[in-house]
């Protein structure tokens, strides 16, 4: 079989495998098979249940580290998708299926590209990881394979449509809660309506003027749940009401600028609000636990920051011609650049746009290109260094 039709068929095979976020252990368990299949000189299942494969240079020299999530969202029932979603059929040079886009097309290049290396002119080593759960806790399996290997440089292989994205918005999900006064409903005057207060909230919140930014577009505030307590009330009133708000953040918003511009807010005084960062706890299928706040900075490399320099050179060795660009979703990078403060870049085939939908796909050619692409900047990396 050609490269390109095993790459294709290999993509195919994981689209096939199912993989939403905490039910990774088929598809990971293909990959490291894969990997071993392919001769890389270690692969692994850490503590997570994240694969990460490892090939080594014939000489001493950096660590890159290439990073795609093996997990994706779910497919919500009820709704018809005109292909199979964990069929990975192939239709007028799309391949369709959950997951595709997002991002199993690009792992699939990554892990190709990593093994097609000529290993004696190689320095330093290729680590490629597969994460976990990425979907519902970004950065979190990451940090652990991060800590394990130590990157110089990490390549994230979102969805860039082939561009080469040097930033990207981050992402905090806030909690408000008011404090309110049980009474009956009978008598609603002598206690303290926990939803009328947050209804003054609400309103100030959506008032709050947003920032925007040229390159990664603007900061945004959307209120995506509210529960008041008791749930359901029966002739009480309520003493507690909760929002959640997502707020996608950008270049040096800290915890206390964003919570700190609702708890100042004037026209709050006399409600007793409670502001907080959500916490994320997860169980991965492995039966470990992923934490941490749900606060991921946004991240910016200037276009002269060396890294980003060499994957341009990269790629362009590679044929490609790539423009510049930002991700307007929140990804892994808000952890290895955001957090952490590794230089990171994007590169991957298919669309923001095509993440999360029915009938998700990607171009089978852009799989093919990004193979390229992963195996320039790498070769581009490790060469300079
Ligand atoms: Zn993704």
């Amino acid at each position: 079989m050609h490269i390109s039709d095993s790459l294709v068929a290999f993509a195919r095979a994981l689209v096939r495998c199912p993989s939403r976020f905490g039910e990774e252990e088929a598809v990971v368990s293909l990959i490291l098979a894969q990997m071993t299949e392919l001769g890389f000189d270690r692969a692994w299942r850490d503590a997570n249940g994240s694969a990460i494969g490892i090939i080594d240079g014939k000489l001493p020299g950096p660590t890159i580290l290439l990073d795609g999530h093996c997990d994706t969202v779910g497919v919500a029932p009820g709704v018809t998708w005109t292909h199979d979603p964990f069929g990975g059929e192939i239709k007028s040079g799309f391949m369709y299926g959950r997951g595709t886009a997002d991002m199993k097309g690009a792992l699939a290049a990554m892990i190709y590209a990593a093994a097609g290396l000529h290993r004696a002119r190689l320095r330093g080593r290729v680590v490629i990881s597969a994460t976990v759960m990425e979907e519902n806790l970004e950065g979190a399996a990451l940090k652990d394979v991060m800590d394990a290997v130590r990157p110089d440089f990490v390549v994230i292989g979102e969805a860039t449509d082939l561009k080469l994205n040097r930033g990207g918005r981050g992402r905090a999900e806030i909690h408000l809660e008011t404090i309110g006064r049980p009474s009956h409903s009978s008598t609603p005057h002598l206690g303290r309506n926990a939803v009328h207060d947050m209804l003054r909230v609400v309103a100030a919140v959506e008032r709050l003027p947003m920032q925007s930014d040229s390159f990664l577009g603007p900061a945004i505030m959307a209120l995506t749940d509210i529960i008041s307590d008791p749930y359901p009330a029966y002739s009480v009133i309520p003493s507690r009401c909760r929002v959640t708000y997502d707020r996608r953040l950008l270049p040096g918003e800290t915890e206390r600028d964003v919570l700190g511009a609702i708890t100042d807010l004037p026209e709050l005084a006399g409600i007793e609000l409670r502001t907080a960062i959500a916490q994320g706890e997860h169980k991965t299928y492995t039966g470990a636990v992923l934490r941490g706040p749900k606060f991921l900075p946004a991240f910016v490399f200037p276009e002269e920051h060396s890294f980003v320099q060499t994957a341009a050179r990269g790629l362009r060795s590679a044929g490609l011609d790539p423009q510049m660009g930002a991700y307007r979703f929140c990804t892994n990078a808000a952890y290895s650049a955001g957090m952490a403060g590794v230089p990171t870049i994007g590169f991957g085939p298919g669309r923001e746009e095509d993440a999360h939908v029915v009938d998700e796909r990607i171009a089978v050619d852009a799989v093919l290109v990004a193979e390229r692409g992963y195996r320039g900047i790498i070769e581009a990396a490790l060469a300079q260094a």
